[in-house]
């Protein structure tokens, strides 16, 4: 059985680590794209951010002064029995949150909407959220945490079927043009795009792909996979470069999911995830050892499961 008190410190360290330290795909992306560009002042941007990443290890700070709105991702083996059950694992999270918001810190981000009360804890309604998918013959469970911008870089788009890739670009130029000439997404970004399923469930995929992919990582489907690597040339030549700058270097990744959809329609999401690009997971064992990793694995085949058996 995994203990309580094993999530609880798992997720504890989950928060401190994705606060501090960059993943190391992010980095070798940034460190890619500051060698690519060609805009002096851009290239500058580039190689501060990548100083900022050294400076928050050094230095055991967060590595934005905004960190963000921690959240959870949580994959359940169906053979896992966990202490306390479900409710006791949403506790511990709650827990792990308010504790590491005061001693890492993170800044208090999460406020009611109408009052503006604020905890001082980052728990609040609804916050932080934990999402959660399953795998079978598996008695483990993951965490992973994201602590992710809250404020721009997010659109919702109901395309027509008669749409279709070229609708879907246009809606993708667009969300550039809207965020990132301002620098409003702290570019360079993962952009993450789901296609299909419903209004929730679009926009739902778009986040997990923005955060819960490693970068370099190509969706299974080629045609996909294919997209993918276009719109990466596409908004890496659309003129934009880091923070509003102009330039060659404001995509850092581009990750594409699908869903099914309601055959008169085509629903997309559009989620963008900054250069400060807080994730880290765990596996908590059924021994209750615990091995710390970067990647997510949040798609794995069985979610990502196609008809019936
Ligand atoms: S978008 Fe990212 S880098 Fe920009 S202020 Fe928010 S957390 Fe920091």
């Amino acid at each position: 059985m995994i203990n309580a008190g094993t999530v609880l410190e798992a997720a504890r360290e989950l928060n401190v680590t994705a606060a501090i330290e960059i993943p190391k795909d992010v980095q070798q992306k940034v460190e890619q794209l500051a060698s690519e560009e060609k805009n002096h002042y851009s290239r500058y941007v580039l190689e501060n951010i990548l100083q900022n990443y050294d400076a928050a290890i050094k230095d055991r700070s967060p590595m934005c002064a905004d960190t963000g709105l921690p959240r959870y991702y949580a994959k359940i083996g169906n053979n896992a029995l966990i202490e306390g059950g479900m409710v006791q694992l949403e506790k511990s999270l709650r827990q792990a949150t308010a504790d590491t918001t005061a001693s890492i810190p993170l800044r208090p981000n999460r406020v009611h909407p109408f009052s503006r009360k604020d905890h001082n804890n980052n728990v609040g309604l609804h916050a932080p959220t934990v999402d959660y998918s399953f795998e079978p013959d598996a008695d483990w469970m993951d965490i992973t945490v994201v602590h992710k911008g809250g404020l721009f870089g997010g659109d919702y788009r109901m395309l027509f079927p008669s749409d279709g890739i070229p609708g879907l670009k246009r809606f993708f130029l667009d969300t550039l043009a809207e965020f990132l000439r301002r620098g409003m997404s702290c570019q360079p970004a993962v952009i993450g795009i789901g296609v299909g399923g419903t209004k929730d469930v679009c926009v739902r995929l778009s986040k997990e792909a923005a955060c819960l992919r490693l970068l370099g990582d190509r969706n299974p489907d080629p045609e996909i996979a294919a997209l993918e690597e276009e719109l990466i040339a596409l908004g890496n030549d659309a003129g934009f470069g880091p923070m509003g700058f102009p330039g060659n270097s404001a995509v850092l990744d581009i990750h594409i999911e699908a869903a099914y959809a309601h055959t008169g329609g085509m629903p997309v999401g559009i989620q963008q995830f900054c250069y400060a690009h807080r994730r880290k997971t765990v596996r908590l064992f059924a021994d209750n050892s615990v091995e710390y990793r970067e990647d997510p694995r949040w798609f794995t085949p069985y979610y990502r499961r196609d008809t019936i058996d």
